[in-house]
């Protein structure tokens, strides 16, 4: 016999956990197989920032900008206490590759793009700066900027989203082995392991929501489909110390940005890296070349330099980056959009959920809610 819901989907990420929800509270019988646990994928790896992403404007993607920022407005309004608006500050030096007039310039449209008028871009004096960051450099600092955008606590979001699915009647069920997926016309067929044996599930619609992880599992269970994602993985290192006293993002010497985020219990987050992979997901590791970028990074602009001795955690994530053809294929310049991919046999739908961002995920899975 086949347990029935209206839809299964594969993932617990923050995008499965999302859709999961909507779909409940609008009264569809959802359950998840997750192959580990809620949020244990990229959702617990990103760089827990709730943001239109200013960087994007930069290669023109105004419209992703857009829509981020809007979603960062509804999930600061439904998560008050997981989403909190905080300052960055922005300082430019001499040798920065990008002139103070064009963060300028697109700090300018980040703040008319989020129509909101309680956090507003502004200049702040290089004194003023430096005596709140008294660890960074004064040599050749020009300018300092301040603006403002969102932080979380990634899996503690993703975490919430799932239990609120459930309290919508969703059956999310954890460290599930699917080993077989079968489409006739009438309904998708989901053989699944844990620790209680073998299970089946069917529903006529299956949500793969599997993040980095969905090409992988397009071959493995041979699943009809019309795209295909680069990996791109971004390392952060934590740091057993204050560094910062609030949010900052830098420039690199190759015309990347970085950041420092002070984190909890006198921590600091630094990041990332972009490398495209072509290993498979679960084989990607950290390399010592990520973490010595991202030390010299922090060093250029410390006083006193920071060493591997100061690292008291690391943690890598992969971005799912949809592939389109002939488009850019620079792992910092290429789109964060994502896709949503239907397949239609009969009367069962497949769709698959490419990319997207952390900040995205509602309006994510209202496209998705939209395409039923
Ligand atoms: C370094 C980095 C920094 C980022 N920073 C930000 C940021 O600051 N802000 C932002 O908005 N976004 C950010 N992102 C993007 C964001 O984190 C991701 O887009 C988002 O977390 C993806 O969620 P997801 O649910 O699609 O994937 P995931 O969270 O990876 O979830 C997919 C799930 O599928 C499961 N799975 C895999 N295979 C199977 C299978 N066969 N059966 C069942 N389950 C399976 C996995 O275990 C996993 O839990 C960042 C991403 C990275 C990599």
């Amino acid at each position: 016999m086949w347990e029935q819901f209206d839809i299964v989907i594969m993932g617990g990420g923050i995008n499965g956990c999302a859709i999961a929800r909507l779909l409940s509270q609008n009264g569809k019988k959802v359950c998840i197989l997750e192959r580990h646990t809620v949020g244990s994928g990229t959702s617990s790896n990103s760089s827990k920032l709730i943001h239109g992403g200013l960087r994007y404007l930069e290669t023109g993607r105004v419209g992703l900008v857009q829509e981020s920022l809007k979603d960062r407005k509804r999930l600061f309004e439904l998560y008050p206490d997981l989403v909190e608006m905080v300052p960055f500050y922005l300082p430019v030096y001499n040798d920065s590759l990008r002139p103070w007039w064009i963060i300028r310039a697109g700090l300018g449209l980040y703040d008319l793009l989020s129509c909101q008028t309680k956090y507003h871009c502004r200049h702040i004096s290089n004194t003023d700066f430096l005596n709140r960051f008294v660890g960074i450099k004064s040599r050749g600092l020009r300018r300092v900027y301040l603006y403002y955008d969102g932080k979380t606590n990634d899996l503690e979001m993703t975490r919430k989203m799932a239990r609120d699915a459930v309290g919508f009647g969703c059956d999310i069920r954890e460290n599930c082995q699917v080993f077989s997926i079968n489409i006739d016309d009438k309904l998708i067929k989901i053989m699944y392991k844990n620790s209680r044996g073998e299970h089946k599930v069917g529903a006529p619609l299956l949500i793969n929501a599997t993040g980095p992880w969905i090409d992988e599992v397009n071959v493995k269970y041979r699943l009809p489909h019309n795209y295909r994602i680069s990996k791109v993985s971004g390392v952060h290192i934590v740091l057993n110390r204050t560094l910062v006293p609030d949010c900052m993002f830098l420039q690199t010497y190759n015309r990347r940005i970085f950041f420092m985020i002070p984190w909890a219990e006198g921590r600091t987050i630094i990041g990332t890296t972009e490398r495209m992979e072509r290993d498979s997901c679960d084989d990607v590791q950290i390399q010592d070349a990520d973490v010595k970028y991202l030390l010299d990074c922090a060093n250029h602009y410390l006083q006193e330099p920071v060493s591997q001795d100061n690292i008291c955690d690391t943690f890598l994530g992969i971005r799912p980056l949809v592939r389109i053809k002939n488009a850019d294929s620079d792992a910092t310049t290429m789109s964060r959009d994502y896709k949503i991919d239907v397949i239609s046999k009969g009367k069962v739908k497949l769709i698959h959920v490419y990319g997207g961002k952390l900040t995205t995920c509602l309006s994510m899975s209202e496209k998705v809610a939209a395409r039923i």
